[in-house]
């Protein structure tokens, strides 16, 4: 029984990532904030934080967090750790500063 020469298989076609799976990615990779990502994608921050919800929901799913680092007044140094929304407070509730440091978003797995 004569074997031919294996060849290689077919190289699959790389699908383009999809934008929320460029973000899942950005996301386990360092903490970024909404505006990193919108930069990163190309995509409003609008749109970022549409996208953060869904992979918050689907990520409890997989007993993976999205973790949130919480915004944080520039001026008198008030952190927003209640706060579970995604985003920027518009001012501090202390200083009444509008100078607000964004929150920053990662993803960790709880195992
Ligand atoms: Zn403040």
């Amino acid at each position: 029984m004569a074997t031919r020469q294996a060849k290689s298989p077919p190289v699959p076609v790389e699908q383009p990532a999809t934008l929320r799976q460029q973000i899942v990615a950005l996301l386990q990779q360092q903490a970024v904030s909404a505006k990193d990502l919108s930069m990163a994608v190309g995509l409003p921050e609008k749109q970022i934080y549409h996208h953060l919800e869904h992979i918050r929901r689907s990520f409890q799913q997989q007993r993976k967090q999205l973790h949130i680092e919480p915004a944080v007044c520039k001026k008198c140094g008030f952190s927003f750790t209640k706060r579970q929304r995604f985003h920027k407070p518009g001012k501090c509730p202390i200083c009444r500063g509008q100078a607000i440091e964004e929150p920053r978003f990662f993803l960790a797995s709880s195992v």
